[in-house]
């Protein structure tokens, strides 16, 4: 069986490093990047890290805005499909180029397969969630990392195609954490921190940071936790042009207490994860990485897919509410920590599925 696998972004390199391996083990597999993510720090440095094999196709489309950038990667994915006939085309997650891969094998009549099917966080104001409900609407496998994702499916009539297989990132976040808590002491030391008493922070939504007033609120948040517990925050390229562009960067630089650093490799963030107090983000997949660390989570959203890290007690949604951030901030952490998203061998699953297509 021949698969067409569609990659371009920081989230994806992680799923189909766990995936790739595997598949390659007994399928074909030509992996497409389309240059949603081109420079090292969201890219390069995870194929390096994670053993990723090298794209065979590298689209370099990048930039503009979402919709041509859908559409750039739909027509050039075509060309794709024409040339390498495959059997079936994978996507993983939610971004443009998943959305572009789905359309694309749609229109070619080739079956497509969806890793990380049925996220919903009931919030259609997210660009992520319409690329979810579109790109499931438009697969004929549905590979879902939790139940409540296959319930979400079931319940919009996906009967027959959802499969539980467990998340793909636990399977990478299974086999990193270990090493990684290891090298957690020298990691912080080299950013500023000690172990055990640092938040570690990411932001990159366009909902957080593509509006001005959002932005605004999400600065004096990290500076205002900052100055009661240190914050290490490696900041995505999107969130650093957005705050030079509304004059917050210097600002940012010299916040007391914020230990500003460049995007990390999975490696340096997985070991600064291990070692933080607690896990400030508005990403999806640091919410179920924070999760299996035993790390609390304080997720600056006011809603999210990854229902059950909250209902387990690990995770916190204050959007950009300060005091609420604060208060979720003090509690303890519940002493509980069932495993939720699979036992790491997901990916096996998934590739068994594949193969039954
Ligand atoms: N990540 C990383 N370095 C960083 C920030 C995140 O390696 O500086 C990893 C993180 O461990 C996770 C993935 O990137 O595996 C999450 O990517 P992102 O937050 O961009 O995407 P989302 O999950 O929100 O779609």
């Amino acid at each position: 069986m021949k698969v067409l696998t569609v990659v371009g972004n920081r989230p994806q390199f992680v799923k189909a490093a766990a995936v790739s391996g595997v598949l390659r083990g007994v399928h074909d597999e030509v992996l497409v990047h389309t240059g949603q993510h081109y420079d090292d720090a969201l890219s390069g440095v995870f194929f390096r890290e994670l053993g990723l094999a090298r794209p065979e196709l590298e689209l370099g489309i990048g930039g503009g805005s979402n919709a041509s950038q859908v559409e750039r990667m739909v027509g050039a994915l075509a060309g794709v499909l024409a040339e390498v006939e495959p059997d079936a085309l994978l996507v993983y997650g939610d971004t443009n180029s998943t959305l572009a891969g789905a359309r694309a094998g749609d229109v070619a009549g080739v079956p497509v397969v969806h890793v990380e099917a049925g996220m919903r966080s009931f919030d259609l104001e997210m660009p992520e969630e319409v690329n979810r409900i579109a790109t499931d609407r438009l697969s004929s496998l549905l590979l879902c990392s939790s139940e409540v994702g296959r319930e979400n499916l079931l319940r919009e009539g996906a009967d027959g195609r959802a499969v539980g297989v467990g998340d793909v990132m636990v399977d990478v976040a299974l086999r990193w954490q270990p090493r990684a808590r290891e090298r957690t002491a020298d990691v912080a030391r080299e950013y500023g921190v000690e172990p055990g008493g640092y938040v570690l922070a990411t932001a990159h939504r366009a909902g957080n940071v593509d509006d001005p007033g959002r932005l605004g609120e999400l600065f004096r948040l990290l500076c205002a936790i900052a100055l009661r517990t240190p914050v290490v925050f490696p900041v995505h390229p999107r969130t650093r042009e957005r705050l030079l562009a509304a004059g917050l960067w210097e600002g940012l630089l010299g916040a007391e207490g914020v230990h500003v650093a460049e995007p990390l490799g999975y490696a340096e963030f997985t070991a600064l994860l291990c070692g933080a107090r607690a896990m400030l983000t508005d990403s999806g997949g640091v919410q179920k990485e924070a999760y299996l660390a035993g790390v609390p989570c304080v997720t600056l959203r006011p809603s999210t897919e990854w229902v059950e890290t909250v209902e387990s007690g690990w995770n916190t949604l204050v959007d950009l509410d300060l005091a609420a951030a604060l208060r979720a901030l003090e509690r303890a952490a519940p002493l509980e920590r069932a495993p939720l998203y699979g036992d790491g061998h997901a990916a096996e699953r998934c590739v068994a599925a594949i193969g039954e297509l």
